[in-house]
């Protein structure tokens, strides 16, 4: 088999790159290890239930992704109401500027800490830690971010460098701490001001009006890329040759599928941290579970991270008369949890009874499903070790894509931009 023009990866940057070809009349082949398309927009069904691999709204502001995405579907628009638990006080996020349900004396740790904290160039700071206590005081940083930092990144805060901050964490006033302490009465302050979600079909169907008419072989897992002879080997024995590659493959996958990756990119390579993830998903005979789209989870006794509402997205991820939830529980090489499967599903409902989410007698559906890609880890050796692996492979003619190809933190709508953008480049070479 011979084909010109390969893409490795159907999740959203690979059947972008295809579709923004097959606009210029250029045809492609992509080809995916999983037997559907979507990576990790992907769902799945359990006895009527719908889940999605990973929590996903999408915020894109971006022209030509909203065009797409309400070309592909008719949507939901959902203004975000997240929430944090702590201790067993539910509080609105963000909690930094929406501490009223605490007790008093905390509040004014909160608030003595917030007017202490150091003043500091932006640029003067070493490591996300400091960047906390700088932008939130002491107090409010070891017991909010600081944990949270343990349970979804898996690092301590001062492992991590800063650039990826940006808008996602809000930097309020010493007044807004203040008012957010005397009233529950507060601005929404979260960074995305409406979420959209498709009506049917789950995230995924945000794609459908690029994936009509793209050449997507599924089931099609890629062990080896001989790169001298433009050669793709698949786990089912077949061979592919290629012109041209384009890979949404993340980079320390397809790092070891090259033969003869040199020593010093196989060794950054592995030096690139993700996290990884369990889903928990859990569904309920009763419509009335979730009372929030999402909630995070600051106690480091309880493993869960994040937890969301499929059914709350669109009713049409639950049965009629049902609801459901998804817990996120995080872990990388820097940690491990030594729990089994069974154990960690038991553990998070047992959690969430505990705080009163729902009552045993309710649930119908539980399972438990690992990710291996999740997050990227901005520790302080991620921008060297990425470069590595990238020059190497644009020096083998292979146009990186998407979030795991970029390897940067990508939401769904900048991991189509960067398909896109990578359908340019190939076109732009192939002009030359
Ligand atoms: C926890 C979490 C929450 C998120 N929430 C949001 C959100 O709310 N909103 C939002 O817009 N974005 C969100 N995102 C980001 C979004 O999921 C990504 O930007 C996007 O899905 C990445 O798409 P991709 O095509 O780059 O990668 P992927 O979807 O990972 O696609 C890569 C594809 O390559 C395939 N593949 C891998 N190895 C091989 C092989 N050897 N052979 C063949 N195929 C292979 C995989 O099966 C996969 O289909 C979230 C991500 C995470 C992890």
């Amino acid at each position: 088999m011979s084909k010109d023009i390969v893409i490795l990866g159907a999740g959203i940057s690979g059947i972008s790159a295809s579709y923004h070809l097959k606009e210029k009349n250029i045809s492609s082949v992509i080809f995916e290890k999983n037997s559907s398309w979507g990576g990790l927009l992907d769902n799945f069904k359990i006895n009527g239930f719908r889940f999605d691999r990973f929590v996903h709204l999408s915020f894109a502001t971006d022209e030509h992704v909203k065009e797409i995405f309400t070309k592909s579907s008719d949507y939901h628009t959902h203004v975000p109401d997240p929430f944090n638990y702590y201790s067993g006080y539910w509080i609105k996020h963000p909690a930094q500027n929406n501490l009223y349900p605490l007790p008093e004396e905390k509040k004014k740790r909160i608030i003595d800490d917030f007017k202490r904290r150091e003043k500091k160039e932006i640029s003067e700071i070493k490591n996300y830690e400091e960047w906390l206590r700088v932008q939130f005081g002491d107090y409010f940083s070891e017991n909010f971010p600081m944990p949270y930092t343990r349970k979804y990144w898996t690092l301590e805060a001062r492992d991590m460098e800063t650039k990826w901050i940006g808008k996602r964490m809000y930097r309020p006033t010493l007044e807004e701490v203040k008012k957010g302490c005397e009233t529950a009465e507060t601005p929404v302050t979260y960074y995305a001001k409406e979420m959209r979600y498709p009506k049917k079909g789950g995230y995924k169907s945000f794609l459908t009006s690029m994936v009509g008419g793209l050449n997507i072989r599924l089931n099609k897992k890629v062990i080896k890329i001989n790169l001298e002879k433009h050669k793709i080997y698949f786990s089912d024995g077949t061979q592919c040759k290629y012109k041209k590659l384009i890979s949404s493959l993340p980079l320390p996958e397809i790092c070891k599928l090259i033969e003869n990756t040199p020593e010093e990119v196989s060794s950054a390579s592995e030096k690139l941290l993700c996290t990884s993830g369990y889903l928990v998903s859990l569904g309920f005979n009763r419509p009335d579970i979730a009372k929030n789209l999402w909630f995070y989870i600051y106690d480091e006794d309880i493993l869960s991270a994040r937890v969301y509402s499929p059914s709350l997205k669109s009713s049409d991820n639950a049965p009629e008369g049902c609801s459901s939830l998804q817990a996120e529980i995080y872990f990388s090489k820097y940690k491990r949890i030594s729990l089994s499967e069974e154990e960690i599903l038991q553990h998070t409902i047992d959690k969430l009874i505990k705080m009163k989410v729902f009552e045993e007698k309710d649930l119908v559906v539980k399972s438990i499903k690992k990710e291996d890609y999740a997050n990227v880890v901005f520790d302080h050796r991620i921008y060297e070790n990425r470069k590595i692996v990238l020059d190497f492979l644009k020096k083998m003619g292979i146009i990186s894509v998407g979030r795991f190809g970029e390897w940067k933190y990508l939401w769904s709508d900048q991991s189509l931009i960067s398909g896109q953008m990578g359908a340019d480049k190939l076109i732009k070479e192939m002009s030359k």
